[in-house]
């Protein structure tokens, strides 16, 4: 089969490999589309901590049954459509067991503890089957909606978490495709003003089909005194960092109104994660800074409801689809930034 095979950062392409063994529990899916995400793009420029090269990438997956192992004991059938959420949990620890899946301190992702979905086959365990986050894509939508509900499922996560609410101001750090769903999902909770920021026009311009309320471009203004400006001078309710850049958390101290929620969405560089927050603005506003990474199942089955609905509009998030022999192309323009969502179809 064709899969996307990394040898080392920077250098991949598509290469003909055995399609995998059938998991004696699990089954074998044929991918009919699958997202590259951001942190695809991190693993593609410098490797990542879980992932030994050579190695195939891609957690953003849709496929069908094709086979199931002999063992087999899920429900989804042979040829039967799924959105695959790549993550599985142990089920045991004492977070599963209070319902915090997001975090299980023994999860593990397809794409990194197994070869992941930028293949023509995926094979996939049992785990990942019995506590995991696969859904039958619903009548009539688009494998390539099906294929991004992950990175919806993270940022419904983050949402709940700070409470994203009616009337609430809510600032977005960040105009990439995260970005871009929290716009969508703030205005779903009722958020009355919605502020996009990047230092890039051309990222800014990416995030206009979402209608937020204004646009900040950090390289020409102040981001920190433009929201003071547009919230009269008080802050906004919500911050949400969606980029690793560093500066953008200590940005977002400094724009939240007194008793405002900072989500710290977006992970930063190794080696460059302690941006210097001012702690008394914290302390004397009274501010709540929340950290939050990955999602429960519950996340995912709201998400994959959300991009059915229109509500995350997938069709305008997906900028770009490309057939998977195209994917050495597609990955350098998504590296340049020139891609909102690329997505890879075999
Ligand atoms: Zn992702
Ligand atoms: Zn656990």
């Amino acid at each position: 089969m064709k899969a996307v095979v990394v040898r080392e950062p920077m250098v991949f392409d598509v290469e003909d490999v055995d399609v995998p063994d059938v998991p004696e529990r699990g089954m074998l899916i044929k991918v009919r589309a699958c997202g590259l995400c951001g942190s695809d793009l991190r693993t593609l420029r410098s490797g990542h901590r879980n992932v030994k090269f050579p190695w195939t990438i891609g957690h953003e997956i849709c496929g069908e049954v094709v086979e199931t192992g002999r063992n087999y004991s899920g429900k989804w059938k042979i040829g039967e459509l799924l959105s695959i959420g790549p993550l599985s949990y142990c089920g045991t620890c004492e977070f599963c067991l209070s319902g915090r899946f997001d975090l299980c301190e023994n999860q593990t992702e397809i794409g990194q503890a197994v070869p992941g979905g930028l293949a023509e086959y995926l094979a996939i365990p049992e785990k990942y089957i019995k506590l995991g986050n696969i859904q039958a894509v619903p009548d009539g939508m688009d494998p390539t909606h099906a294929a991004i509900v992950e990175p919806v499922s993270s940022c419904v996560n983050a949402q709940e978490k700070a409470g994203v609410t009616l009337g609430d101001s809510v600032v977005i750090i960040g105009s990439g495709p995260i970005g871009c769903i929290h716009i969508s999902l703030a205005r779903s909770r009722g958020a009355i003003k919605i502020f996009i920021i990047d230092i890039s026009a051309e990222r800014l311009k990416m995030a206009e089909a979402f209608n937020p309320d204004s646009y900040i471009n950090a390289s020409e203004s102040d981001p920190v005194k433009r929201v003071l400006e547009l919230t009269d001078g008080k802050g906004a309710d919500v911050v949400i960092t969606a980029t690793p850049a560093p500066v953008a958390a200590v940005q977002a101290v400094q724009m939240a109104k007194r008793g405002g929620r900072i989500i710290q969405f977006g992970g930063m560089p190794k080696g460059n994660s302690t941006p210097g927050i001012d702690m008394n603005l914290v302390h004397y506003r009274g501010l709540h800074i929340i950290g939050t990474t990955t999602f429960s199942p519950v996340h995912n089955h709201s998400a994959l409801k959300l991009i059915q609905s229109g509500q995350v509009p997938a069709e305008k998030l997906i900028s770009h689809v490309f057939p998977l022999n195209d994917f050495k192309k597609g990955a350098a323009l998504a590296l340049e930034g020139k891609v909102l969502k690329g997505v890879f179809v075999p």
